[in-house]
């Protein structure tokens, strides 16, 4: 039988805090990981998980990435995930699926960085395709299959940016990861009975203080925890978490209070490094 393991390797935000680095989750079937977005510091988690033996594999594993859209939260690590694995061995590259605008992105990064590449392909020259980066645009639908498991994407509504929601199935269960959107109409039925629904998330309490033109952007690119409530009674996951958390001065014991007032299933306030086994 399969395994498979969820990762939180970055459960923050824009917002730098102590303790959690941006955005990055890894859905890992045997061993295999499948990196969802690469904010700060997610190349960095995968080293401490690795080290503190709660996986298996270590970066230079990493060579398939979903990218939900292309705010610096979610791929400032970019760099970082195409060069570190590499000269921690991996050979065989990347191959990414995301917003058409993660093409330009890549090819981009790798002119920037040609000179490290030059230098260090002489120490290495068995593994140049390691740093490598294949970038497929995603439109809604199947984006991606192969024998352990199979993405689709939705289109999500995250301002003016392509942005979407991804769907994986395994033989252990589904796993729906929102990444940054606003409530969409076509998401609860989607996503619904879903295993686990990992979902970013607003402290709905705290938004009233938040100044007139953050509370305009907030209300048309993320979700509060009334609106989170509110799908998740219509999806009914097995287990929701919360990530890329706007606790706003919240503790996570408040948000998750704001949640549960309005919904009564599991919900769990992710941290980075939580594991969750299917
Ligand atoms: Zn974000
Ligand atoms: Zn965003």
């Amino acid at each position: 039988m399969s395994r498979a393991l969820i990762v939180i390797l970055g459960s923050g935000s824009p917002n730098a805090e102590a303790g959690r680095v941006s955005s990055g989750i890894a859905i890992a079937v045997d061993d295999q990981p499948y990196l969802i977005d690469c904010g700060h510091g997610v190349v960095q988690r995968v080293v401490e998980a690795h080290a503190a033996g709660l996986i298996a594999w270590d970066s230079a594993a990493l060579n398939r990435l979903f990218i939900t859209h292309i705010h610096a939260d979610h791929t400032v690590g970019l760099p970082d995930l195409l060069y570190t694995p590499w000269i921690h061995g991996r050979s065989d590259g990347i191959m990414a699926y995301g917003p058409a605008g993660l093409n330009d992105m890549a090819r981009h990064i790798q002119a920037a960085y040609a000179e490290n590449v030059r230098e260090h392909s002489k120490a290495h020259p068995s593994t140049e395709a390691g740093y490598q980066i294949r970038a497929h645009p995603v439109s809604a639908g199947l984006c991606y299959q192969d024998e352990r498991v199979t993405v689709h994407a939705l289109a999500a509504d995250h301002g003016d940016l392509e942005a979407f929601s991804y769907k994986f199935s395994t033989a252990r269960g589904t796993i729906v990861v929102s990444g940054d959107t606003k409530p969409v109409p076509d998401f609860a039925d989607w996503a619904r009975g879903c295993d686990v629904l990992i979902h970013e998330v607003y402290s709905a309490a705290q938004f009233s203080a938040r100044p007139p033109a953050w509370q305009d952007y907030h209300s048309r690119a993320h979700t509060s925890t009334q609106e989170l409530a509110a799908l998740a009674n219509l999806i009914r996951p097995g287990r929701l978490l919360l990530y890329h958390q706007l606790f706003w001065g919240q503790t996570p014991e408040e948000l998750l209070a704001e949640i549960k007032s309005e919904y009564d299933g599991e919900v769990i306030s992710a941290n980075d490094l939580d594991c969750f086994e299917l």
